[in-house]
């Protein structure tokens, strides 16, 4: 999830359509789990640290996953390793009757040197795209891995009273396989995490840290919440020449220059004001000498979006502007457009289930309507086959502060672990038990 959302607002306390579910059992289930979260949550926290302490990059995460299946199988589920390189799955299936849920963690870190004060903090160092990189868990993977952890620990020991499955996904690659190789939510579902054993789940969670809301407090909103992630390569040719004799050029220095310009009339004169999309121009390459004109000059950056129309028409935009700018120039140029992650959205009538339960589980006050961000998610691919819902977590402790996701100085608090886990346990067992006591909904 590579940005940062700017601002929160408090959240409207909807309670209509509140599930009436029963309140004594669902009391004594709400302490038991309150307990189990308590009498684990040290033994999680350790963990946790382990994994901040030995983060792993991207279809790299070997000892993580090693770690994730040695504390899954003594717990009784129907344990699998080796999905998409390194992904995990675990199925509890619970002793009543009902539908199958997922839940998915992410386990990968990211090249970035840590810079915080925590005691456990990275000093690990690893070759990425052939440079020596330092490696830290600046995205808060560590954090989803083992609040994950954790809820299966709860629930295990809860399972008699789970009316249905869940099954529990353990996602390498989310920040995106290395160059070259591939990985994450899709290769997951291409290897069958959807089709073996239980069949499809009726719904998929996940749950993100999110460096603007402080411990104990969770934000979500309904319908699109991150971006659609594209990246392009645009190569703009045209002929070297003396800086001195530029008639006897097509420079595309200055090609470039306008096409630069002319993409971001893609978002202000193309598409309606109402659709969000971003196309960021992040690399500008091209020439060697203050007083040669190149022949040619590479672009490349990113497109954003949350409507795959709108997707479209960037790209098919792209393409007119660059051809357009180019052809009155006398150049040429080439264009690869690569489609990565779709936008994720949270599905509208799954999340107007789910808000209640959400402000039952972390409470009322402690539920944000946060913007959505035009940052990416593979949790899309999941989301596109089940309906999906993806909730913010709180990681920042009272007093302090935390860098934004995927800086040096991105800092989770320990007491985010508890937190988490509670919230998740709750959500899941109160959806699998609203669900049976409203199937139609
Ligand atoms: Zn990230
Ligand atoms: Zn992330």
């Amino acid at each position: 999830m590579p940005l940062r959302l700017s601002t929160v607002r408090c959240a409207l306390v909807a309670l209509a359509g509140l599930y009436t579910l029963p309140a004594a059992a669902q009391t004594a289930l709400d302490a038991r789990i309150d307990q189990a979260v308590e009498r684990i949550a040290p033994g999680i926290v350790e963990l946790r640290h382990r994994l901040h302490q030995d983060p792993e990059l991207s279809n790299r995460e070997v000892k993580t996953a090693e770690l994730v299946a040695a504390h899954l199988r003594p717990l009784g589920l129907i344990v699998k390793t080796g999905i998409a390189k390194t992904g995990v799955t675990a199925l509890l299936k619970g002793g009543k009757p009902g539908p199958l849920i997922a839940v998915r963690a992410d386990m990968d870190a990211l090249p970035v040197t840590e810079q915080t004060d925590l005691p456990f903090k990275s000093t690990k160092r690893d070759s990425f795209q052939g440079q020596e990189v330092g490696v830290a868990h600046a995205c808060g993977h560590d954090i989803h891995t083992s609040v994950q952890l954790g809820v299966v620990s709860v629930l295990a020991g809860l399972r008699d009273e789970i009316p249905g499955s869940i099954l529990f996904i353990f996602q390498p690659a989310e920040e995106g396989p290395p160059a070259g190789e591939r990985g994450g939510a899709d290769l997951m579902l291409e290897e069958g995490v959807f089709s073996a054993g239980a069949g499809k789940p009726v719904a998929i969670f996940a749950l993100h840290s999110f460096p603007e809301l402080q411990v104990g407090q969770v934000g979500y909103n309904p319908g699109p919440t991150m971006a659609a992630v594209d990246q392009f390569v645009a190569k703009v040719r045209g002929k070297q020449a003396h800086g001195a004799y530029p008639h006897l050029s097509v420079d595309p220095v200055v090609i470039a220059a306008q096409a630069i310009l002319a993409l971001q009339t893609i978002r202000s004169r193309n598409l309606s004001p109402f659709e969000p999309s971003v196309v960021t121009v992040g690399i500008v390459r091209g020439g060697e000498r203050f007083n040669i004109i190149p022949e040619e000059v590479h672009l490349e950056g990113t497109v954003r979006t949350y409507d795959e129309g709108v997707r479209a028409e960037v790209e098919r935009r792209m393409r007119e502007i660059l051809d357009g700018v180019t052809r009155a120039a006398g150049g040429t140029f080439d264009l690869e457009y690569k489609k990565n992650a779709p936008a994720t959205v949270n599905d509208p009538a799954l999340t107007e289930k789910v808000r209640p339960l959400l402000e039952r589980a972390a409470g009322a006050g402690n539920v944000k309507l946060v913007e959505p961000s035009m940052g990416g998610e593979d949790f899309a691919y999941f989301a596109n086959e089940v309906p999906g819902f993806f909730f913010r977590l709180g990681i920042v402790k009272p007093g302090t502060t935390s860098g934004g996701l995927h800086t040096p100085t991105f800092r989770a608090d320990d007491s985010a672990v508890p937190a988490g886990i509670r919230t998740m346990s709750r959500l899941l067992v109160d959806f699998l038990l609203s669900s049976n006591l409203n199937p139609s909904r």
